[in-house]
């Protein structure tokens, strides 16, 4: 369009000329006219795909205007056809001249796109997205050879692509036609006769409706009318827009007459009938590649549901501001839909859309000037800000835009609130990656408590050293797992005893690390990590044949009547293949599966009892009995513990702690024993520190009693002489 209105004013200049010098007028307009309508013909025919179309028309536009080795003159065009770089190469494939400083200068290498280009007769060529080798960025470009043997180079950034074909609209064009000095007025009649695009003033629809014969006016041919409009005598030119066989509208464009002499009169109708011609045949191929366009270049860049810039976009657009940044302050905003998923669930997929839609538009409308919104994946959208002086204004937007997902959305009766978390990234320095940052935001997303008032974070270092500490720690994992190291995950195991006979009834063995970097690491945080990257499985499978190597340990050393207890985690039990793989193990270490119980948590069976219960049942099939390990803090009730195929119920140490110091921990203790004992279940009590406590068990008729009291979880080699000393 932009370059239909400069093609305009090169042929309004040329009327210009006109007026100066007269005899220009036998120059030929029909030579000039036809010669046009060739270089659009190849344009059309180049024009190929989508947005190669657009930057080859462009490419060809520029071809014809003739553009020197001008900085000026390259700038002003590249505002104008709203590209992003131009460049001339000269014969030697050297660019000589550009809007960016950087570029010239540059030779291309042996094995740079344009070099084949260059030595192939293809007359011009549009490479497909690509990193630019002088600034990093990521350009369309296009290339076209002038017959001088220069080649222009025109330049989109990916990110202004979608700026660069959405330029394109009818009623815009209609608009720069119409600022353009001479024209009255133009407009757009579209292949139904309806008049879609006008620059008249809005208090003369009446006169848009009566005007002319639309129907005659879209006839299929050139027109150009003498009429009166507003009293004038006005030249009505009209053209119909084809692409290949398709009439897509027509375009009408009002001049004046009455001013000019009857003499060039016909001049100028040449004048115009020319600017026609070229003008309906660019529109055709840029109203229809501008329909495909958009739809391509949205999928590619912008998210189908929200219509909002999507992760592409938002990386290539983060990697370029982390890349300007200079004095500027840049913030980056995650705002994660905390209960979308819950909402998803409950009221279907359509309204989890509508939500997001809805909550994109809210936001959208609030926004300052230099900040912009994207859709980072299902339920996250990221806003980058503008600049911005403390930290604590980051706080007050973060703040407002937790308060806007609150908002009631449209006609939604059942509407809930969602609840949003917001975390915050402040950029200092060029070497920040996109990447980096979106997962620094998502790390600090995820550091959020979900139950503060707050549910804002900004990412900071110490969430660094954190993610670096369980890397290490994976990483540790891994090595274990998958036979690289030996030593660093191992087995401790710490006695238990029966209360009444005082004697030794197995060991629960706990899992150590030791890791080279970092020394001793809690169970409770890499059995965390395991889980959280999926690796419990395999360690939960190295464990247990480290457990069965140690009971037939015991076994060599004629131990008998004791059980060995293996903790298991939710996540082993659930997999499928779990009961074939303990089967496999028991079978390849030759362990009497009646020598091994397995410990699983109370709120890990409680909450899935049904499919658990299955693989319980299993599991006693095999021979190994079950422990409900930490019993007392999943508030399950008796009832449900009825139905649970377990063995044996580990009172948690929170009540044995409660022993010494509050009555009621004694009552609730002493409940939970009996009521146990009506089920059939036998009963331990874990974390036995004092003599008090373990009189109080012993009292109680608790079965089996393991804590500091009795002994420390011991080395494998310190629990055989454990176990020896106890034989005797
Ligand atoms: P848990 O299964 O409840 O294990 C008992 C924890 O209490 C152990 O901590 C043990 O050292 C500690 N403990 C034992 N007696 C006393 C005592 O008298 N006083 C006090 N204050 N503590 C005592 P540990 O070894 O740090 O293990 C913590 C948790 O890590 C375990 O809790 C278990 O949930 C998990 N874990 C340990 N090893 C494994 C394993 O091999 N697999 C799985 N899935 N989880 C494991
Ligand atoms: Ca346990
Ligand atoms: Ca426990």
């Amino acid at each position: 369009m932009v370059f239909g209105v400069m093609i305009y004013s090169s042929v309004n200049n040329r009327i210009d000329e006109i007026y100066n010098v007269l005899e220009v007028a036998t120059l030929g307009i029909a030579d000039t006219y036809s010669e046009s309508l060739v270089h659009f013909t190849d344009a059309k025919e180049i024009a190929t795909e989508l947005l190669d179309e657009r930057i080859n028309v462009v490419s060809e536009a520029i071809v014809l205007l003739g553009l020197e080795a001008d900085k000026a003159k390259i700038e002003e065009i590249t505002q104008k056809l709203n590209v992003d770089v131009i460049n001339i190469y000269n014969e030697d494939t050297e660019i000589i001249a550009s809007n960016v400083d950087e570029f010239i200068g540059f030779v291309p290498s042996l094995e740079h796109p344009v070099m084949k280009f260059v030595e192939s007769y293809e007359r011009s060529y549009v490479e497909d997205i690509r990193v630019n080798a002088v600034d990093g960025l990521y350009y369309k470009f296009g290339y076209i050879k002038r017959e001088d043997g220069t080649i222009i180079q025109v330049g989109v950034l990916a990110e202004n692509i979608h700026k660069f074909t959405n330029r394109f609209e009818i009623q815009q064009l209609i608009d720069n036609i119409v600022t353009r000095d001479g024209i009255l007025d133009a407009l757009f009649i579209d292949s139904s006769h309806n008049i879609t695009a006008h620059s008249f003033p809005s208090d003369e629809v009446a006169f848009v409706h009566d005007y002319g014969n639309l129907e005659n006016l879209a006839k299929n041919v050139i027109q150009i009318e003498n009429c009166e409009y507003h009293g004038y005598d006005v030249l009505q030119a009209s053209a119909p827009l084809y692409y290949g066989n398709d009439y897509q509208g027509t375009l009408a464009i009002i001049w004046p007459t009455n001013m000019v002499d009857t003499e060039i009169r016909s001049i100028i109708r040449s004048g115009i009938l020319e600017f026609l011609v070229i003008m309906t045949i660019i529109v055709s191929i840029l109203f229809y590649a501008y329909r495909k366009n958009i739809s391509n270049v949205k999928s590619a860049y912008y998210d189908k549901l929200t219509g909002l810039p999507n992760s592409l976009y938002l990386e290539e657009f983060l990697n370029k501001e982390i890349q300007e940044l200079e004095n500027k302050t840049r913030a980056v905003l995650m705002l994660n839909c905390k209960n979308f998923k819950t909402l998803n669930m409950t009221y279907g997929f359509k309204y989890g859309d509508n939500i997001l839609i809805q909550i994109a538009e809210n936001i959208k409308k609030s926004l300052n000037k230099d900040e912009m919104l994207f859709r980072f994946n299902a339920d996250r959208f990221v806003l980058v800000l503008g600049d911005y002086d403390r930290k604590e204004a980051l706080k007050d937007r973060a703040r407002y835009l937790i308060k806007k997902f609150k908002e009631p959305l449209n006609g939604d009766s059942k509407y809930e609130y969602i609840s949003a978390q917001v975390s915050i990234l402040e950029i200092v320095d060029h070497e920040m990656t996109a990447d980096r940052v979106l997962q620094d935001l998502s790390l600090a997303i995820s550091n959020i408590n979900t139950s503060s008032v707050d549910q804002i974070e900004f990412f900071n270092e110490s969430m660094e050293t954190n993610i670096k500490r369980q890397d290490i720690i994976e990483n540790t994992i891994k090595d274990v797992i998958e036979g690289r190291d030996y030593s660093s995950i191992y087995l401790n195991y710490q006695p238990k005893i029966d209360i009444l006979k005082n004697q030794l009834v197995g060991f629960e063995a706990l899992a150590r690390m030791k890791d080279k970097e970092l020394g001793f690491v809690s169970p409770l945080e890499f059995i965390e990590i395991a889980e959280k990257k999926l690796l419990i499985y395999e360690l939960g499978n190295y464990i247990l044949e480290a457990a069965c190597d140690f009971t037939n340990n015991l076994v060599k050393n004629d131990f008998e009547n004791f059980r060995i207890a293996v903790n298991i985690s939710l996540i082993q039990i659930m997999r499928e293949e779990f009961l074939d793989d303990v089967r496999k193990i028991l079978k390849a270490k030759k362990t009497d599966s009646k020598l091994l119980e397995f410990e699983i948590t109370e709120s890990a069976i409680v909450d899935n009892l049904e499919i658990i219960n299955k693989k319980l049942i299993e599991l006693k099939d095999i021979g190994i009995t079950i422990a409900l390990d930490d019993f007392g803090t999943g508030f399950s009730s008796f009832a449900r513990l009825h139905s649970a195929h377990i063995d044996t119920v580990k009172i948690d140490r929170y009540f044995i702690d409660r022993l010494d110091k509050y009555d009621s921990g004694n009552l609730i203790t002493s409940d939970i024993i009996s009521m146990s004992h009506k089920l059939g279940l036998s009963v331990v009590a874990e974390g036995v520190e004092s003599s008090e406590q373990l009189d109080y068990l012993k009292k109680h008729d608790c079965d089996i009693a393991q804590g500091y009291l009795i002994s420390k979880p011991l080395t494998e080699k310190d629990a055989l002489l454990y176990a020896k000393s106890f034989k005797t």
